[in-house]
């Protein structure tokens, strides 16, 4: 029999989302009435129509592909130049930063990215996590086998929890310890919170002066509101040497199902050799992507581009106000009804405190119960998220009206 990788036991069976399925299902099933009225908030997935320019392009795209004259096969493994061109002009050289055209990595979605960054990072890494963190930083550090097993809380032997608590904003406070990498979100998931410039410039020098390699997933970098707030790592001076950033058309272009998104990696960022010799990272993930990846698909880069038109911008732009309108009346009715209200200023989530000492799972049945309506328990995210829950705007505003009348009649 072939050996397996025995890291893949290492991960807890009962995941969140599995779990919050078992419950509504036993729910619903034993509910059937209440079951008509359940409105979900859970997972964070975006729930409006894709915009119409980003349709038209992925049409045409499509009748591109039907003639023999304008047919394409495999694309570069990076990416198409009218889309690296793009994202490059518009997300940052238009904010002034310099990111290079080549130094953009398409791809079909952040999740992966932020997995398969692995790849290139040898062992022995000490990796640092926020506490409460989008699961998948963790798992596929466990699934490659660089942390030991899970304590009774659900803690890996061997990563750093960095704890993200009411009293730092949600934003780690710089660790006593050298980390080697360390995975930050920001506007975060599950939180809500956002980091300021004087936080990420922190976390830029500790970085810096311990050679470390910050990755920073700015998936909601558009939901941004307030103007002091960074959209991306690269706004921090020295970042270029310390960073590579995650983004997504997931939740901005309503690209969940779609699946596009691109990696940043500075040609200036180093890592090391055992021998203690710098290495550029760059070509590492260039050789991996073109290894491992045939591109993402040709249809779906011309729907990504069509993003960066000025009625994608526009279309983009009503639908964050869309998600965002929702976010604020959700905070509304979580602090009228006494709630301790974090997030859905910056970011679509908003994290709420339990009430009563009341714990993350048995806030979820109450609302389950009582207002059928299916929540994200925060201790899912990891300990530090153990007495909050985690609501998500992603929704029509017609349901988010009804979720809000529904948490002011909870008892
Ligand atoms: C939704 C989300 C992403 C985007 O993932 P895709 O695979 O691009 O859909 C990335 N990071 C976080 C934290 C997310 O919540």
């Amino acid at each position: 029999m072939a050996l397996i990788n025995e890291n893949f036991l290492k991960l807890k069976a009962g995941y969140l989302f599995p779990e919050i399925a078992r419950r509504v299902k036993a729910f619903t099933e034993g509910n059937p009435e209440a079951a008509q009225r359940l409105i979900r908030c859970g997972i964070g997935d975006v729930t409006e129509a894709l915009p119409e320019a980003v349709r038209y392009a992925m049409h045409e795209a499509v009748d591109e592909l039907g003639n023999r004259s304008t047919f394409k096969g495999y694309g570069p493994e990076q990416g198409y130049d009218f889309l690296r061109n793009a994202i490059a002009d518009n997300d940052y050289k238009a904010r002034g930063l310099p990111i290079e055209a080549d130094e953009i990595f398409i791809s079909d979605g952040s999740k992966c990215d932020t997995g398969n960054i692995l790849d290139i990072f040898g062992q022995g890494n000490t990796i640092a996590i926020t506490d409460p963190v989008y699961p998948v930083y963790v798992d596929t550090n466990v699934m490659i086998g660089n942390t030991g097993e899970a304590d009774e809380n659900g803690a890996y032997a061997g990563l750093v929890y960095l704890k993200c608590t009411p009293e730092n904003g949600f934003v780690p406070d710089i660790p006593q310890e050298k980390a080697d990498l360390i995975y930050l979100c920001y506007p975060n998931n599950p939180t809500g919170a956002v980091a300021t410039r004087p936080q990420l410039e922190a976390w830029v020098k500790y970085a810096r002066e311990n050679g470390s390699v910050l990755l920073y997933d700015a998936a909601y970098e558009a939901f941004i509101q307030d103007p002091t707030i960074p959209h991306s790592i690269f706004e921090i001076e020295g970042a270029r040497d310390c960073a590579i950033e995650f983004r997504s058309f997931s939740k901005n272009g309503g690209f969940t199902g779609v699946r596009c998104a691109y990696v940043v990696i500075p040609k200036s960022l180093m890592g090391r050799k055992k021998n203690g010799e710098a290495q550029a990272l760059h070509p590492l993930w260039s050789r991996r992507h073109s290894t491992k990846f045939n591109g993402a698909s040709y249809i779906v880069q011309k729907g990504a581009e069509a993003l960066y038109t000025d009625e994608g911008k526009s279309q983009t732009k009503a639908l964050i106000e869309h998600y965002m309108g929702n976010a604020a009346l959700l905070v509304e009715a979580c602090k009228n009804a006494g709630l301790s209200v974090f997030g859905g200023v910056n970011a679509p989530y908003v994290w709420v405190g339990c009430p009563a000492g009341l714990t993350s799972w048995q806030m979820f049945d109450k609302m389950l119960n009582e207002a059928n309506v299916v929540i994200t328990p925060g201790s899912g995210f990891g300990s530090a998220g153990e007495g909050y829950f985690r609501i998500s705007a992603f929704n029509s505003r017609a349901n988010v009206e009804e979720v809000c009348r529904r948490i002011a009649a909870l008892k």
